[in-house]
């Protein structure tokens, strides 16, 4: 890498990933124990009897979360939860988490003290440590990064790459709900803008907020699977949008697919609330984010196993490269997926 060139590039124009693929591109890895760097949802590193599972994630202020409505305690509690969903997603368990916060003077000790009561509530609730952190001073809000660390067997681990031809798609939960819940908090808040005197009018949509402000990582989706007897040949946890997770999966496994948009789960409210906004409740679930559910692939033999679950849909297959990564609409049309997962990078 040149580090004393003249040019001047956007990184708009490479995006998330583009960057993370240009600045990973010469890591060369030494340790034996590495078993897994860059490009998975966690790095797997060997230690023995089992292998660690470390993942790491950063929330800022005004990028990731918008304190006029976000409760820190929800804060603190979905800034865990969003760490431990991508342990799971390496059909991991997590058990220790480290914890680095930057504070401005804008926050008081008892703000600070919301924030960890949350965090704590997550720590309680998934049986995990909270062992360590960073402290320091910021001129711009807050930032929290968490990074989380798990261990699994070595057969037990999970990657995105292991899915093959005639797989079926699966998916937990339903999607969706978690960016609607976040179009509902910010109508509101445009509202709130115009007329402070208004209440915010959030009546009914309990499932979509709670579902953005406090959701949960699919600890009990890892281990239904266990108990079925199934280990998924590839996973990953839905934080993008269940486009480019899907193309994630898809180009790491060398593998096409076929999406049938009448088989993605989408709860009624969501649906609804959708279309009172006039959006596209299949494209707010294509392109949304931050379901933190779990897509993955089983292999077709899993049929009848996984047939009755009330909490796995199969929304599609998987199929050669070379058909690419397709979805069928309900129409019978059918349609290249595009990878528009949130770019954090792009220029507003
Ligand atoms: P996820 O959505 O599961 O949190 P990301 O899209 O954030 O995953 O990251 C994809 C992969 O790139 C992960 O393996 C992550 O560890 C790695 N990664 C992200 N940012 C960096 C960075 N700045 N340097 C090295 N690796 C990175
Ligand atoms: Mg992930």
């Amino acid at each position: 890498m040149d580090f004393d060139n003249t040019e001047r590039t956007e990184l708009s124009e490479l995006g998330e990933f583009g960057l993370i693929k240009h600045l990973t591109q010469y890591i060369e890895i030494s340790q034996e124990s590495t078993i897994k760097g860059v490009g998975d949802d966690g790095a797997v590193i060997n230690n023995g009897d089992l292998q660690t599972v470390i993942t790491t994630d950063m929330l800022v202020e005004g990028v990731h979360f918008d304190l006029t409505y976000v409760p820190l305690k929800h804060l603190g509690y979905k800034s865990v939860v969003v760490n431990l969903s991508d342990v799971y997603a390496m059909n991991a368990q997590p058990r220790q988490i480290v914890v680095s916060i930057a504070l401005s003077s804008r926050f008081s000790l008892e703000a600070v003290e919301e924030l960890y009561a949350g965090m704590l509530l997550a720590c309680k609730k998934y049986g995990i440590d909270l062992v360590g952190g960073d402290t320091t001073s910021s001129l711009s809000g807050l930032v929290i990064s968490i990074t989380a660390i798990g261990a699994a067997k070595k057969e037990d681990i999970v990657y995105r790459h292991g899915a093959l031809e005639s797989n079926l798609l699966c998916v937990s939960g339903d999607l969706g709900a978690a960016y609607m819940g976040l179009q509902i908090l910010e109508r509101e808040k445009s509202v709130f803008k115009e007329n402070p005197n208004l209440q915010p009018d959030l009546e009914g949509k309990d499932y979509l907020l709670e579902r953005q402000l406090k959701p949960e990582a699919r600890k009990d989706v890892v281990e239904l699977l266990r108990e079925l007897g199934i280990k998924p040949t590839s996973m990953i946890d839905i934080s993008d949008g269940l486009s480019s997770e899907i193309l994630h999966l898809c180009s790491q496994s060398k593998v096409g697919v076929e999406l049938y948009e009448e088989k993605i789960p989408i709860d009624p409210l969501t649906f609804d609330t959708a279309r009172e906004f006039n959006l596209d409740p299949t494209v707010c679930v294509l392109s949304g984010g931050e379901d933190y559910e779990l897509l993955f692939t089983v292999d077709l033999t899993e049929y009848e196993k996984i047939k009755n679950s009330m909490d796995i849909t199969i929304i599609g297959h998987i199929t050669n490269e070379s058909k690419g990564c397709l979805m069928v609409a309900k129409a019978g049309t059918v349609h290249e997926l595009m990878a528009q997962g949130w770019n954090p990078l792009q220029k507003k």
